[in-house]
């Protein structure tokens, strides 16, 4: 990646090495997802329609988008026929290409996926008895480098778009078949006819937990998420939607005020120590300045807890004190908590070990005695590399020697 050069943003966030651009489509046409629907009424209007018509039209497509999940101009019944090449030309209705696409024996789904300029990345779908939940990237690569992820062992190649965002949502329901099977002869058809309704349909929940930082991508997650949220979009809502950050705290308040979905946070950790090796953000953002983030998070309640992402690790963080240690932080800083234990997933040269079993049921059981919930998940999809933290396209695999340039690399981006 000769061209992701380590380089500081100016601004008063952080120092970020500088992505790639998005390379725009050769054929010069618009992509339309991805897009507000007012964004859309502008472009129809640039492109010649008057305002009044640009705002209908506009309405139509977008309920074709985003409720029917057509693809083609030519599908959709209720523009006029003429219409339909006309905006065949300047526009798109874009999915990312599926490079691979692999089916887990615990039913997990994981895809490759590949952007329209060429930059793979993964999606992954983990159906439970009761609900369905689809792991969302935000970013091709990650700028961290938590130790223990092997998306941590990529470059940041570039951000995801808002529309690549949104439209792993779209490819999921595509690949699951949940669009409305109905009439498609215009906007009448009654949708209750029709097998569109929430319980009967497979993906439920997002997580914004797939590769990448999503704080780091904050206006295209923002951008993506908000359409997936629109009663005239995706319509999902925003109690289904998580986001997990690693602790990027000077994002976290806009993220509650902006977004407004779950919170998860990486923590991982309760020592500055440890947490400053496994999760390295912490130099910059430590274990206190984070939980003040939480505390201060916009509408966290005991119905709407955070939850607090812990990775069980082989006599790094796993220990009783470190079990008691981090029942007093929550506790100290009043925060409607729940505590997922996550046994380590592991990867080719990943210098950490999971604990084991009866370690963590006992980690578990401490933090459950002081009242505070910790379930122990259950790993999905590791047959075929897909459970958290073990995404990483395989374009980006690397030499020993070349996995530890990054590591100071990208180390020296965060002193
Ligand atoms: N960048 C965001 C979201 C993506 S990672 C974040 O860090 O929060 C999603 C979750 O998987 C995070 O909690 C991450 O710490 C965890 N994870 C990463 N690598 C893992 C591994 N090898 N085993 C188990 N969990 C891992
Ligand atoms: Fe990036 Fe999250 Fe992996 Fe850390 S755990 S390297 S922030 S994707």
């Amino acid at each position: 990646m000769a061209d992701t050069e380590l380089m500081q943003i100016p601004g008063h966030i952080d120092p970020l090495p500088v992505p790639r651009e998005v390379t725009p489509r050769e054929d010069g046409r618009i992509d339309l997802i991805g897009l507000p629907r007012t964004r859309i009424a502008e472009l129809f209007e640039q492109a010649g329609l008057d305002t009044k018509q640009a705002k209908l039209r506009s309405r139509q497509v977008f309920h074709w988008l985003y409720h029917r999940g057509i693809t083609q101009f030519e599908a959709m019944t209720d523009i006029a026929k003429t219409m339909r090449p006309w905006l065949e030309e300047r526009f798109v209705v874009g999915r990312p290409d599926v490079v691979e696409a692999q089916h887990s024996t615990d039913g997990t789904r994981k895809w490759l996926l590949r952007t329209a300029d060429g930059h793979d990345f993964e999606m992954v779908f983990i159906p439970d008895a009761d609900r369905g939940t689809l792991c969302v990237s935000s970013q091709v690569g990650c700028t961290l480098n938590c130790r223990f992820c092997h998306t941590g062992t990529m470059r940041l190649v570039r951000n995801l778009t808002a529309g690549e965002i949104v439209a792993q949502v779209m490819l999921a329901r595509d690949a699951l078949g949940e669009w409305p099977k109905g009439r498609m002869d215009g906007l009448e058809t009654d949708e209750s006819e029709n097998r569109y309704s929430s319980d009967g349909r497979l993906l439920t929940n997002i997580v914004m937990m797939g590769m990448g930082e999503p704080l780091y991508n904050f206006d295209n997650v923002r951008d993506a998420l908000k359409l997936v949220m629109d009663g005239h979009g995706l319509a999902l809502s925003r109690r289904r939607i998580t986001l997990s950050t690693s602790g990027i705290v000077p994002l976290m308040i806009r993220a509650g005020e902006e977004i407004g979905v779950n919170l998860a946070v990486s923590l991982h950790a309760v020592t500055k120590e440890v947490r400053d090796e496994i999760v390295p953000i912490n130099k910059k953002y430590g274990i206190e300045e984070l939980l003040e983030a939480c505390a201060a998070y916009p509408r966290a309640s005991n119905s709407r807890r955070i939850t607090f992402e812990y990775v069980m690790l082989k006599d790094m963080n796993d220990s009783d004190d470190d079990a008691r240690e981090l029942v007093r932080l929550l506790r100290k800083y009043k925060l409607p908590a729940k505590v997922n234990l996550i046994p380590f997933n592991p990867w080719p040269g990943a210098p950490y070990e999971c604990s084991e079993p009866e370690r963590i049921r006992r980690f578990s059981e401490i933090i459950f005695e002081s009242g505070i919930s910790a379930p122990v998940r259950t790993p999905r999809g590791r047959d075929i590399d897909a459970a958290c933290g073990q995404l990483k396209t395989a374009a980006e695999k690397k030499s020993r020697a070349e996995l530890e340039r990054l590591w100071a690399e990208k180390q020296a981006a965060l002193d």
